[in-house]
């Protein structure tokens, strides 16, 4: 067997990600927390040139990332053709939610994530989810994790799907780690991803000081200075917390602030944020690892550069909807179209939470959508 360590942090889904991967396929694995561990971190970023988890080594070879691909080669692919009653696509709050209803009219149910969580495992504090008067997304998550796998007929899997088609009754799925899911109706609650920056050296530098998952990485960059670009929600949640953790946060702002009034209290309070209003990030410096940005000044079009160490992009979100390929009709933001039932336009295909468009784009209305999209695939397959 080979030696096999996983560098992880505690809220990084790629590292829950690997880490399910390296045990559905029987390898055993050292697993070294860098985010409470500064030499070990120190030690990864040499190994790898890389500030992003996870980082996974394979004897003397270092694979950056969850690269499925090359974990395949490694320890072979995950064969097998099942067929389901219900294939939920995601593991946010709205695939979690769909999962728990569709088990408990004794469906049998697979969901297949990239993470389990979502968007909510990025957020550092909750506090509009009735129940709890403030929960990070982590706990919170957790808490709709373990109801999930307290379920008897739901088979939970850590996968990504790349192709979804419709053959005769069936929809057949393939998975990023080469498996065949065949199922008699599919909930897609696939959510949304960051959107990029849109500037030279974007992908050279993402894991080398740009990253687009604060609660993952932000442990690294601890004492240092950091960016922080946006200035919606997120952005300000981002800076507030990386304020606690880096010397010194910029933000930078496309035009004005955006956020909802208590973060905007919580932001004002920090003494170490400085702030660039409508500034965009016109260049990132570095050799190897990022050593600094250019913003831009959109009014006067003078341009300042700023040393630093990190820059976290919070700059909005795109649907998950790219693998779908005409399977169901997507609006002009490409989001899948739904009725007030979460059914699309496809029988048998339904749709929860921030992948749909519907508006309200939360973590409450995304588990009621997906309570919604699961009865009434239960309502399809007794009819
Ligand atoms: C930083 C931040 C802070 C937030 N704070 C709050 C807050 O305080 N309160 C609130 O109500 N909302 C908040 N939100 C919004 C909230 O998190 C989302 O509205 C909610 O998570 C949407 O849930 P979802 O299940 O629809 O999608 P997501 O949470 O996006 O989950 C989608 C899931 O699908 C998986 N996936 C994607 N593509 C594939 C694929 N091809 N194959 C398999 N799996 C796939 C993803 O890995 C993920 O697990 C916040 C969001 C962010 C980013």
């Amino acid at each position: 067997m080979p030696r096999v360590t996983v560098y992880y942090t505690q809220n990084c889904p790629y590292c829950r990600m690997a880490k399910a991967y390296l045990e559905r396929h029987g390898v055993d694995y050292m697993a070294i927390d860098v985010g409470s561990d500064r030499e070990q971190a120190k030690k990864m970023v040499e190994l790898s040139g890389q500030y992003g988890v996870p980082v996974i080594t394979v004897d003397d070879e270092v694979i950056i990332g969850f690269d499925a691909q090359r974990l395949n080669e490694l320890f072979g692919t995950a064969k097998g053709e099942d067929v389901t009653d219900v294939l939920i696509i995601g593991a946010g709050p709205a695939g979690l939610t769909a999962a728990v209803y569709c088990s408990r009219k004794m469906l049998k149910t697979t969901v297949v994530s990239e993470n389990i969580g979502g968007q909510a495992l990025e957020s550092w504090a909750i506090e509009n989810y009735m129940g709890y008067r403030m929960v990070s997304g982590a706990d919170l998550m957790q808490k709709f994790e373990e109801q999930v796998r307290s379920e008897q007929n739901i088979h939970l899997e850590l996968d990504r799907v790349r192709s979804l088609q419709r053959e005769g009754d069936l929809f057949v799925a393939e998975t990023a780690t080469g498996r065949t899911i065949l199922a008699k109706t599919v909930i897609l609650a696939q959510g949304k991803r960051p959107r990029k920056l849109g500037v030279e050296g974007e992908e050279r530098y993402l894991g080398r000081g740009l990253s687009v998952c604060s609660t993952c990485d932000g442990p690294l960059f601890r004492d240092k200075v950091v960016a922080v670009v946006g200035g919606g929600n997120s952005a300000l949640q981002t800076a507030i917390e990386m304020s606690k953790i880096a010397r010194q946060v910029h933000l930078i702002v496309r035009s004005t602030i955006k956020a909802d009034p208590s973060y905007v209290k919580q932001y004002e309070e920090r003494k170490n944020i400085t702030t660039y209003l409508h500034h965009t990030v016109s260049g990132l410096q570095g050799n190897g690892m990022l050593t600094g940005i250019t913003v831009r000044d959109e009014k006067s079009k003078k341009e300042t550069t700023i040393p630093l160490d990190g820059v976290f992009a919070e700059i909005g979100w795109i649907p998950n909807t790219d693998f779908l390929d005409g399977l169901v009709p997507l609006n002009d933001q490409k989001e899948v179209i739904i009725d007030i039932n979460c059914t699309t336009a496809t029988p048998g295909l339904f749709a929860a939470g921030d992948v749909t468009s519907i508006r309200t784009k939360q973590i409450i209305t995304a588990a009621g959508e997906g309570a919604k999209a699961a009865l009434e695939a239960y309502a399809y397959l007794t009819r």
